[in-house]
């Protein structure tokens, strides 16, 4: 029995995972649809497989990295049956249905699923302050800590398959919320001939700093106590997001992305909370509209 790991998919984030493997001296089989970006993994010592099922013939675990949902079930599906009895660990982004929609079909095929959500770049691989998230089976996760170790931390989240995606996803909401909002500032000022590069020398340690607000707004939440002291009132965020819109507009900028969180404010105000802390449109969102 051979400990060989298989990588399936080796852009920029396969590379990654596949060369941190090689270097703890993991013995490592390789593959990938346009083969030239196998070499560099193969000069490091992987054994390059021409084909996909190549890469599975042997019995150690398949670490699967491709674009999306589609392109893992068009790699997979014609290897069902080959796949039986084996462990896939697919680190490539899905949705926590989507990821559950694997697990039935591993299931279904007699396939050990773990899934995986990376939170990190490439470049991160390998470093502490990299981090991928686990769920599906506990001793799946647990048999293959050493390797998962490799890639940075590693966090497990329980055996419901779609947890690891939904605490991913969850994560870049903020994320991208907050990129656009950068990016509706560099507007702003843009508009005035600042530079953008200028603007995120004084955004970035700001955003830092606000950073230190989720804790107490997760209280509030967790407490569902939107009247405690001390608490932003909706009303108040109503008036500077309203004033954020007026400049904004003033400045010839497009409001696409910050009207909707007034918006959502405003609905909170209808209702008649707006006293209470802005927190409160937590109440808003998980509502299904
Ligand atoms: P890349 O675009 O660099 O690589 C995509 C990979 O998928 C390539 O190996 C590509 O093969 C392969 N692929 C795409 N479609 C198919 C298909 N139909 N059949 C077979 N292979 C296919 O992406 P990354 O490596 O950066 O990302 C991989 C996954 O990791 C994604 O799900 C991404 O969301 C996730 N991730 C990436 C992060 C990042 O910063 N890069 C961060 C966190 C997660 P080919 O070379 O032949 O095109």
């Amino acid at each position: 029995m051979t400990t060989r790991t298989t990588f399936l998919g080796l852009g920029a984030m396969g590379s990654a995972l596949a060369a941190a493997a090689l270097d703890a001296g993991r013995p490592s089989v390789v593959w990938n649809r346009t083969p030239g970006r196998a070499r560099a993994l193969g000069e490091r010592g992987a054994t390059v497989a021409e084909t996909a099922d190549k890469a599975i013939t042997d019995d150690g675990v398949i670490v699967v990295c491709l674009f999306d949902h589609q392109s893992v079930r068009a790699v997979l599906d014609p290897f069902a049956a080959d796949l039986a009895g084996r462990t896939v660990i697919n680190l490539t982004t899905t949705t926590p249905n989507q990821a559950r929609g694997l697990a039935t079909w591993a299931a279904e095929h007699g396939i050990t699923y773990l899934d995986g959500a990376i939170m990190a770049v490439p470049e991160m691989i390998g470093h502490p302050d990299a981090a991928v998230f686990y769920s599906g089976p506990e001793a799946a996760f647990e048999e293959n800590r050493e390797l998962f170790d490799l890639w940075g931390r590693s966090d497990y989240f329980g055996a419901d398959p779609g947890m690891a995606s939904l605490r991913d996803m969850a994560m870049l909401v903020g994320m991208y919320t907050m990129f656009a909002g950068f990016l509706h500032g560099a507007a702003m000022v843009g508009a005035a001939g600042v530079s953008a590069a200028e603007f995120a020398r004084r955004q970035t340690p700001f955003l830092a700093a606000m950073t230190g607000q989720l804790a107490g707004l997760a209280a509030t939440v967790d407490a569902e106590d939107y009247g405690g002291a001390g608490q932003q009132s909706l009303e108040f965020t109503e008036a500077a997001l309203a004033s954020l819109v007026t400049a904004s507009l003033d400045q010839g900028v497009n409001v696409e992305v910050l009207r909707p969180v007034l918006d959502v404010v405003r609905r909170q105000i209808a209702a008649g909370y707006g006293g209470q802390g802005t927190a409160r449109i937590f109440e808003e969102l998980r509502k299904s509209r």
